[in-house]
């Protein structure tokens, strides 16, 4: 299977990679919906979307810094370096990633599209001012007064992070995402459980317009019916072992 989908990145034109926070979980950064997940204990309206946002900043940064401060300080992992690697030997054409964390850059991605945003700054709703995301969490974590942090500028206390809340529309780049995931030869689907839509909508899209496509995940998804290969384990071993059949 994994020698067969080797192939297909060597014989599709623009191959499309569709990333998912499964990919970021051997970096550190926990998901949402997998068995360790932090949807076990939280109402993800209340932490991700914009209404909970709005209705009590302070839940958002208690549950943001303490679950998820590793966004500032974590290294990409074997499916990030991975997916770098295949652009720079002509072999993907772009990454679209539901993940906030920065990592494909970081990796040295180029063509990546954040399709919910990202979350290494934060922007004053009340001022404007735009501050990095690190010192943000810094402030929460050392105040311990669960209160939301203050704007370094205005000092109010609406700094919302770039990241695609629940209730918000996705960024203008998504179109183009969305036309280039059409055209794809070939869409690789990976660490994503293919639930947030519009995003795991590409891959059927992918699909109609005869793109072969590949999912690649630790449990079952709702669009393994559709994929032309389903590779079901750790992206820790799956990964090594394509990038050994793809002789990278
Ligand atoms: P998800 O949490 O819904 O699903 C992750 C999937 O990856 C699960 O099916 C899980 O079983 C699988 N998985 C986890 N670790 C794996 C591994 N090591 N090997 C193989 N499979 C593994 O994630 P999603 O589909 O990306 O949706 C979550 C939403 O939350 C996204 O919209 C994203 O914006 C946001 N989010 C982002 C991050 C991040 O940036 N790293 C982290 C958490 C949530």
């Amino acid at each position: 299977m994994l020698s067969a989908l080797a192939q297909a990145f060597r014989n599709s034109p623009k191959c499309v990679a569709l990333t998912g926070a499964g990919i970021s979980t051997d970096c550190g950064i926990p998901d949402f919906r997998g068995d360790h997940g932090r949807w076990q204990d939280i109402d993800p309206m209340d932490v991700a979307s914009i209404e909970g946002f709005e209705a009590d900043t302070g839940r958002f940064y208690r549950f943001w810094a303490e679950k998820f401060a590793a966004i500032t300080t974590a290294s990409p992992g074997v499916t990030h370096r991975l997916l770098a690697q295949l652009e720079q030997a002509d072999l993907l054409k772009a990454v679209v990633t539901q993940n906030i964390d920065g990592l494909h850059q970081k990796a040295g991605s180029e063509c990546v599209y954040e399709a919910h945003g990202s979350f290494r700054r934060a922007t004053c709703l009340s001022c404007g001012h735009i501050e990095e995301i690190e010192p943000i969490f810094a402030r929460v974590q050392s105040a311990g007064d669960g209160r939301a942090p203050a704007c370094r500028k205005c000092r109010g206390r609406r700094l919302k992070p770039g990241v695609v809340l629940f209730g918000e529309m996705l960024p203008e780049s998504f179109a183009k995402a969305e036309y280039i995931t059409k055209h794809a030869g070939l869409v690789v689907a990976l660490g994503s459980s293919l639930q947030v839509h519009p995003f795991a909508g590409l891959l059927e899209k992918a699909k109609v317009r005869g793109a072969t496509v590949a999912i690649i995940n630790r449990e079952k998804t709702p669009y393994d019916g559709l994929a032309d290969f389903v590779i079901r384990g750790e992206l820790s071993e799956v990964v090594p072992a394509l990038e050994a059949e793809l002789g990278l």
